[in-house]
């Protein structure tokens, strides 16, 4: 393990005029450990990891990486690199002199340069490109380069500003993993920012859900998935979204749809207004279950494995079902789906999660 780093926000804060975007951070980074940044756009993601990288100056509180205060250093003296969504290679540069450009403008000595270039470039199997420039690489490839870039550099941390959003779908599934290899390699502190929760989801050691320049949860790929704190993070994480069915509190359950479904809890005052949250690949097609429910389909998404049904309860609240069996359906089927009752969520009116 290189160079593994934690790092601690406290109360960070940013303001633009009059105008706060980030109210008020903690977050600690173990050693080592893949952070991932991921929310809507605009909640703050690139603006806090701008500010740990010090390009963008902190309004208030403060930043360290190893224990050492960096708030007020230069980009140069943190021991980060960062890599963005918009490679900005040098174009008349071969890949090889991109790849060694920053070292050499630090006066590194060139057989260092010539040495971290390779290892970099075996690190990331782009040897057969060195001597090609930007224009004759793809989209892919350059992301790679620009990854060497910040290699090359061996920083403490490392910084990826969504980097994978210019890629198309099948690349930034291969980038993704060849990340998240990188990642194990190298063993430094990486956070990542991105909007997509699959990306999240996949690379993350802990994921901090951020919405309007606060954190939301903080947890494992599996604590948000399983436990989301609110109906925020509960809507945000997973795919397809989780369904959110208007109901009450029931004694021991809860009532929604014209049923009373036991959870063996009191999730609140029977009779209170609640939202129940079913995630799609909780409900399942079948005749028999606690839970069963007779629902109308609307439209269908035939994806090979799966389907993604859209149906409508009995009350016309809308249900979403991922259906995994061979067995296709069609619009205009009445079908029977049951739950794990297990798996339901429960929230407040005012978002908070209720219960187990
Ligand atoms: P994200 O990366 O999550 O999409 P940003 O960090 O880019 O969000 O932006 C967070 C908020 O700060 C947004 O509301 C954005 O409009 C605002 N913001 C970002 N940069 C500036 C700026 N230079 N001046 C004023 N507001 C800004």
């Amino acid at each position: 393990m290189a160079n593994a780093t934690g790092m601690a926000l406290r109360q960070v804060r940013k303001s633009y005029g009059s105008t706060d975007v980030i109210h008020g951070i903690d977050l600690d980074v173990a050693a080592g450990e893949f952070v991932v940044f991921v929310g809507p756009s605009g909640c703050g993601k690139s603006t806090l990891l701008r500010m740990i990288a010090g390009l963008e100056e902190v309004t208030d509180g403060e930043i360290s990486i190893g224990g050492r205060d960096v708030t007020d250093l230069d980009p140069s003296q943190r021991g980060i690199a960062m890599v963005f969504q918009s490679y900005a290679l040098y174009p008349h540069m071969s890949v090889r002199d991109n790849l060694g450009f920053g070292l050499k403008m630090a006066n590194t000595p060139k057989a260092e340069v010539d040495t971290r270039v390779a290892a970099a470039a075996k690190i990331l199997k782009i040897e057969p490109l060195l001597e090609r420039r930007p224009g004759q690489l793809s989209g892919g490839q350059r992301q790679r380069v620009a990854i060497g870039r910040a290699i090359v550099r061996k920083p403490d941390v490392f910084l990826f500003d969504e980097p994978l959003s210019n890629l198309d779908a099948e690349l930034r599934v291969s980038m993704r993993i060849e990340i998240a290899r990188l990642h194990k390699e190298l063993g430094n502190t990486m956070i990542y920012v991105t909007h997509d929760q699959t990306e999240a989801m996949t690379l993350a050691d802990k994921i901090v859900v951020l919405r309007d320049g606060r954190i939301e949860q903080v947890g494992t790929p599996r604590e948000v998935y399983e436990h989301p704190g609110n109906i925020f993070v509960a809507g945000f994480i997973g795919s397809p979204k989780m369904n959110f069915i208007e109901g009450t509190a029931a004694e021991g359950g809860v009532a929604f749809a014209g049923r009373t479904i036991a959870l063996g809890y009191t999730p609140a005052e029977p009779g209170t207004a609640v939202t129940i949250g079913i995630r799609p690949e909780h409900i399942e097609v079948s005749e028999t279950g606690e839970s069963t429910f007779s629902v109308s389909v609307d439209f269908s998404e035939y994806l090979g494995g799966t389907q993604y049904l859209y149906a409508t309860l009995p009350d016309g609240q809308s249900l979403t079902i991922e259906h995994r069996e061979t067995t296709e359906i069609f619009k205009n089927d009445t079908i029977l789906v049951s739950c794990d009752t297990r798996l339901i969520k429960v929230f407040s009116a005012t978002g908070h999660h209720l219960g187990r």
